[in-house]
């Protein structure tokens, strides 16, 4: 006979593998009519229980006021923390409200911070600029692809280390074990931004990361058409990230982007695979082009660190973000952007539809990315859910037009 605890089930998430997690996790019954699909909720405020002295006010739990936490929001965060595989989630507006209120919450002034020199951009502003100059916090810039260059900047007042799994837009891979390691023995937590690796192609928490976010915005929603973030980790940190930083600073997600991002996130195992397989073979089609001067893609063999993104993800894959610059100056940058007929020229990344964002060679953090990103410039791409063949015969077509 089977054990019962063996047997599937779908209000069970650890009993199901990840494509039927994110089919079935978060989803619930509506009682009032019997649909099967989590409802869409647009009420601000819930009744209260009839005594209410019972009401913890600040308590994010139950539905209570929308700001504290909703219907929608909840459905989500139980869907996120079943597809990392974690205790909780929180879910914010933004993936950079999500971003601050982790930082907000664990650092006060006087702390010292260690942080990737290359990140997204708003968190790059919030270490340089917002957080010292307002509370009072300093961070050290440093390549987190050194695990000795990060250890040797730990100071003893050094709180918490933030590092990206895939730098954006550099694409440098970060050791999330040992960067743990080194965080750990320092007494430091390490927060990693795995936008760019969701899951099932990576899971942070499982090499030692003590919180994850991600911008729902991109791969986990997936359609261009929402704005979202999320923190995933053990329930007591979730817990004090969401009294602190979301009922206390505010933040909360719209249930109709909770429920957009629930619904899109449902065949992210789906959409990622040909993310991944398409991102593979642009990046091999574009290394082999003379007229591109060069293509930062993990999944390259001449990739800095192509053996530790393939130790780290398993071999799933590298994520479907490159960024590369064809052999000229900024001008025939444009111009091959202005040519493409099927990517879109915009920024974001992990929708539907590829898109290519043209950054030049100017700003304060260029000092960090490599030399060829500095002579060229780069043009972020972010890989789609096209037909790859749509995409070859595209790049190929612009690029005869721009030589
Ligand atoms: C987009 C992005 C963010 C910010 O997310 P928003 O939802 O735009 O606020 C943070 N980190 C990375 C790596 C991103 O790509």
């Amino acid at each position: 006979m089977t054990e019962s605890r063996d047997l599937p089930d779908k209000h069970a998430p650890s009993s199901l593998s990840f494509a039927t997690r994110a089919v079935h996790a978060g989803n619930r019954v509506d009682e009032g009519t019997g649909a099967i699909r989590t409802p869409l909720v647009l009420a601000n405020s819930y009744a209260l229980p009839d005594d209410p002295s019972t009401v913890d006010w600040s308590g994010t739990e139950l539905p209570l006021y929308a700001r504290n936490s909703h219907s929608n929001q909840l459905a989500l965060e139980e869907k996120l923390a079943a597809l990392e595989e974690a205790e909780a989630a929180a879910v914010f507006a933004t993936g950079v409200a999500a971003l601050h209120a982790v930082f907000f919450t664990f650092l006060r002034a006087g702390d010292h911070v260690l942080i990737t020199d290359v990140s997204y951009e708003a968190t790059w502003r919030l270490f340089a600029e917002l957080l010292p100059e307002k509370y009072g916090i300093s961070a050290t810039f440093v390549d987190a692809s050194d695990p000795a260059a990060v250890r040797a900047a730990i100071r003893d007042d050094t709180r918490l280390i933030h590092v990206e799994t895939i730098g954006n837009p550099t694409t440098k891979v970060v050791d999330i074990a040992a960067i743990a390691a080194i965080a750990h023995d320092a007494g430091a937590l390490l927060t990693v931004d795995s936008t760019f690796t969701p899951p099932p192609l990576y899971r942070p928490l499982q090499d030692g990361a003590d919180l994850v976010v991600h911008s729902l915005t991109k791969f986990i929603n997936g359609h261009g058409d929402a704005l979202g973030g999320a923190v995933i980790g053990d329930r007591a940190a979730v817990a004090r990230i969401k009294s602190e930083a979301l009922v206390d600073v505010g933040g909360a997600i719209s249930p109709f982007n909770a429920w957009l991002i629930g619904r899109g996130s449902i065949t992210l195992p789906l959409r990622l695979r040909q993310h991944l397989a398409s991102a593979q073979r642009i990046a091999e089609f574009l290394a082999r082009d003379r007229r591109i001067a060069y293509v930062a893609y993990p999944g390259l063999p001449g990739h800095p660190q192509h053996e530790l993104a393939s130790r780290q993800f398993g071999g799933r894959g590298y994520g479907s973000v490159l960024s590369f610059a064809v052999d000229g100056d900024p001008d025939a940058q444009n111009r091959f952007v202005s040519h493409l007929r099927v990517v879109t020229s915009a920024v974001s990344l992990g929708h539907d539809e590829s898109l290519i964002a043209h950054v030049g060679t100017e700003g304060p953090r260029v000092a960090a990315y490599p030399e060829e990103f500095r002579r060229y410039g780069h043009l972020r791409f972010s890989v789609g859910l096209e037909d790859p063949e749509d995409l070859l015969r595209d790049l190929e077509q612009a690029l005869d037009r721009t030589f």
